[in-house]
């Protein structure tokens, strides 16, 4: 199943990461923001999942970001495995942009 491209409403303001090993974020998005699956504001249900991205200009830094709990579990393996790709190209974009200068 093809996942459809992502809502051009996803930007990047529903990334946080952690920089060490705190447990509270060092940028949190809140729960005011958007769920990547649905383009819907986040539903009291969620789920909070982790991007294996590295990023070579913050190397400790490790991404997460929300879906609806919903929409997670109904999403199929191959989904979410293709939702992450496509949030980490959001997320890499700049990062490779960069480097090309
Ligand atoms: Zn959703």
């Amino acid at each position: 199943m093809k996942v459809k491209p992502l809502d051009p409403r996803i930007r990047k303001d529903i990334f946080g990461y952690f920089e060490d090993y705190s447990e509270k974020p060092t940028h949190d998005p809140g729960v005011d923001t958007i769920c990547p699956f649905c383009a819907n504001k986040l539903a009291d249900e969620r789920k909070t999942l982790s991007l294996a991205l590295f990023d070579p200009e913050h190397r400790d830094r490790s991404y997460f970001y929300r879906t609806c709990r919903a929409c997670y579990n109904k999403a199929s393996d191959e989904e979410k495995d293709q939702m992450d790709y496509s949030l980490i190209d959001i997320l890499i974009e700049p990062i490779l942009n960069k480097s090309n200068n």
